[in-house]
């Protein structure tokens, strides 16, 4: 047997550095799909167009199917003659479409849409989200923060208050879709119910800062990003100014962070001005059904 070519050091390292990052988005692929926010069918579709992706066994593949344990796969791999050891660009077209039609999972079109709402401090995306909950067909996420609840604030309604030590575990564990730092408290979504209200055809608004709404846009392309306006920035300031549940330091924070956001509108996929709630709303279902 011919032996395999000698590499430099400097050939083995890159070989090696190409390996790790085909595992790494293996891995985030299978962690994606294990958390339901992909289908089989989308990540099919990636492996033709990654050849990192399409090197997965079938077998592991599977077993990252959400209620799918090693032995669930291994049955199901043998009814359908696949080999133990098949990988997903070796999957025949019959062997293809019969994994396919196992899990016909309802596509991404019968999902609900994911809308992220971000905006300046001040703008007024929690009235707007207020609104939007009592509207049929929609939930609004709860956000965990380890900011102190105000007077008018309730747990598990407008926020899980988290300590310090929770939030730091839950980044641990994985549970926050996105989580961002803002005015020196940090703020993270809930994966878990998002994704649950989505599979079930849900629409469903996250109310986030600036930083967050750009993680969604990485992790979930399909989500649709909404930029509220004020309709002048006295306006804005007039809001913030008039805040009675922040300090004057923490209100003039917030203005020289508003000042910064607002030139953030660019990178979001529409901009809606904030002259009146009901019209906000009217408008957030037409691009949730749309
Ligand atoms: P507040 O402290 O006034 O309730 O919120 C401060 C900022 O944090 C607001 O811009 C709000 O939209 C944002 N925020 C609330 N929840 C989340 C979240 O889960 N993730 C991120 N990234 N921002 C959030």
């Amino acid at each position: 047997m011919a032996l395999p070519p000698r590499l430099s050091d400097e050939e083995r390292n890159r070989a090696l550095e190409i390996a790790k990052a085909s595992r790494q988005e293996r891995a985030q692929f299978k962690n994606r799909l294990n958390k339901g926010e992909i289908t089989l069918a989308q990540l099919l579709d990636s492996a033709e167009r990654s050849p990192a992706l399409a090197k997965m066994r079938v077998l592991e593949l599977l077993e990252s199917i959400p209620g799918y344990g090693k032995i669930r796969a291994q049955s199901l791999m043998e009814k359908y003659e696949i080999s133990s050891t098949r990988r997903i660009q070796g999957l025949g077209r019959h062997q293809r479409q019969s994994l396919l039609k196992e899990f016909d999972i309802p596509n991404i079109h019968q999902r609900g849409r994911l809308l992220v709402l971000s905006g300046p401090g001040g703008v007024g995306k929690s009235s707007v989200a207020k609104a939007l909950r009592l509207v049929d067909g929609f939930w609004v996420s709860v956000s965990a923060t380890t900011r102190a609840a105000r007077f008018n604030e309730s747990e598990g309604v407008d926020y899980f208050f988290y300590s310090n030590e929770r939030f730091d575990e839950a980044i641990r564990n994985d549970e926050f879709l996105e989580w961002a730092e803002f005015a020196g408290n940090r703020y993270g979504t809930p994966a878990a119910a998002v994704n649950e209200a989505l599979a079930k055809g849900i629409h469903v608004l996250l109310e986030i800062e600036i930083e967050g709404a750009k993680q969604v846009r990485e992790h979930s392309p399909e989500a649709h990003l909404v930029f509220l306006e004020p309709p002048s920035w006295e306006e804005l300031v007039s809001r913030l100014e008039g805040r009675g549940t922040d300090s004057p330091e923490r209100r003039a924070a917030r203005l020289a962070l508003a000042q910064e956001e607002l030139a953030a509108a660019s990178f979001f996929d529409t901009v809606i001005v904030n002259e009146r709630v009901e019209d906000v709303v009217a408008s957030l279902i037409r691009l949730a059904s749309a």
